[in-house]
């Protein structure tokens, strides 16, 4: 596979390679390493590292679409000790009386979501990673230079002081919000920011979370405290608290008592007193996204090709999906022994997954823009709105439905079935 080319460039061969192994390129290599093909997959920062941005101590809501398509590509396995049911939504607003409901039963399955760390989904991707022996991992390793022409892509990675060159039939780019790939490719980005932060944080809680998941709207931003009781304690939460840009770093930086005074002023009593509160973190939110999705040779995946607001946790879940569409779609070409780089088949997975990202963005970006105003007519529709909804069930249904990551033309991997 490896020929050398000068004492410091490597040069290597392969059908595939993913640029990032965040979450969602790890989930594409997980689900295309058992078959026929031999992929690479460049990391710039190690798995075991406290500086991966990928997997830290985020608490990562899963959708139950997410939990079949980790199931289909062998992952659920590695991950299902560290995950919480989700088995009810509470949707409420600050200072307003309406509130909607979400319940499993309702909706005939086991869970509406889990919950776990992205530091567990980190170890189960790896863990499974390592029984596939067609995925080489190169970290930590960095992409610095890519050419394509009609063959073949050629990308150059710095690792340990040395310049690799990799070829492949396709690249895929999952490096993430500041995507690498997508500046060398000259690809733009539509960004909006959105001047607010999220603060995440792990607390303890008087009352037990009765694995309810809730999103409370404040006027500063929505707060999500979602249920966290892998360790078997069911009186911990996590909690994602947004907050504008120019408070958030007082609030995260309050001492332990303020700081959870003044989220219980925000969240309420519906779990009686918040107790305790661990290590907070900050990170700034804003919505990316890109028009052009695939190029000869070229695909983006993830957060390279939208980044989203926190605010329903859809980020991952939505990235997941590309990567079930992406990978049913490069098996099919290659069962049909055509080139898996082929615009024309790259194009079936951009036109494919463009309403699911046009919804999700849509969805997640009027959320924000619906909650953060406080303009009074504004604020009693709301509270009419999340009163009506709760008493419509058909409405709920498909509220439910995308929640779970269970609306539109489903992969097969989303729909329990193997490749
Ligand atoms: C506060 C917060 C809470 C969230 N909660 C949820 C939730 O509840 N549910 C949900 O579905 N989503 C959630 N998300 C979104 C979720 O975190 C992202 O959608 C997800 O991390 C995207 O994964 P990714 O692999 O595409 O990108 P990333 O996680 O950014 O990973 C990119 C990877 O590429 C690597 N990389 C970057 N540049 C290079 C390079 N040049 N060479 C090699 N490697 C490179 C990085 O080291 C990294 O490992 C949340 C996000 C935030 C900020």
């Amino acid at each position: 596979m490896a020929n050398k080319m000068s004492n410091n460039t490597k040069k290597s061969q392969y059908d595939l390679v993913i640029v990032g192994g965040g979450m969602v390129g790890a989930s594409l290599a997980c689900a295309l390493g058992a078959q026929p093909l031999r992929i690479a997959m460049v990391e710039a920062v190690p798995y075991q590292a406290e500086s991966q941005p990928s997997y830290d101590d985020r608490a990562i809501a899963l959708s139950f679409g997410t939990h079949t398509i980790f199931n289909g590509i062998g992952v659920w396995p590695h991950l299902a000790e560290h995950a919480t049911a989700i088995k009810h939504i509470h949707v409420s607003e600050q200072g307003a009386f309406g509130a909607t409901r979400l319940h499993h039963s309702d909706e005939g399955v086991p869970a509406l979501g889990y919950v776990v760390t992205a530091r567990h989904i980190g170890q189960a991707l790896i863990s499974r990673l390592q029984t596939l022996k067609n995925v080489e991992v190169i970290s930590p390793a960095q992409l610095s230079d890519l050419h394509h022409n009609e063959e073949f892509v050629s990308i150059t990675v710095r690792k340990d002081n040395q310049s690799l060159v990799l070829e492949s039939q396709l690249l895929i780019a999952a490096d993430g919000g500041q995507s690498t790939t997508r500046q060398l490719l000259g690809i733009s980005a539509t960004k909006t920011d959105y001047r607010q932060s999220a603060i995440i944080a792990n607390v303890s809680t008087q009352q037990p979370h009765g694995n309810v998941a809730f999103e409370r709207f404040t006027p500063d931003g929505p707060l999500a405290v979602l249920p966290m009781s892998a360790a078997g304690d069911n009186h911990r939460c996590a909690v994602v608290w947004t907050q504008r840009g120019d408070k958030v770093e007082a609030i995260a930086a309050l001492d332990e008592p303020d700081f959870l005074q003044q989220l219980q002023r925000s969240f309420g009593n519906r779990l009686g007193r918040f107790l305790k509160a661990g290590k907070r973190s900050v990170y700034p939110l804003y919505l990316m996204h890109v028009q052009e999705q695939v190029r000869p040779r070229v695909a983006l995946i993830g957060n390279a090709a939208h980044t989203l607001h926190p605010i329903a946790g859809q980020g991952f879940n939505l990235g997941l999906r590309d990567v079930a569409a992406l990978a049913e779609i490069i098996v099919n070409a290659q069962q049909a022994q055509a080139d898996i780089g082929d615009l024309g088949v790259l194009q079936q997975y951009a036109q494919w997954r463009k309403t699911d990202h046009k919804q999700i963005i849509g969805f997640t970006d009027s959320l924000v823009r619906l909650f953060s105003n406080r303009f009074a007519p504004l604020h009693s529709a709301r509270t009419a709105g999340l009163l009506a909804l709760d008493t419509l069930p058909p409405v709920k249904h498909v509220l439910a439905k995308h929640t779970m990551g269970l609306a539109g033309k489903l992969p097969r991997l989303a729909r329990g079935l193997s490749l």
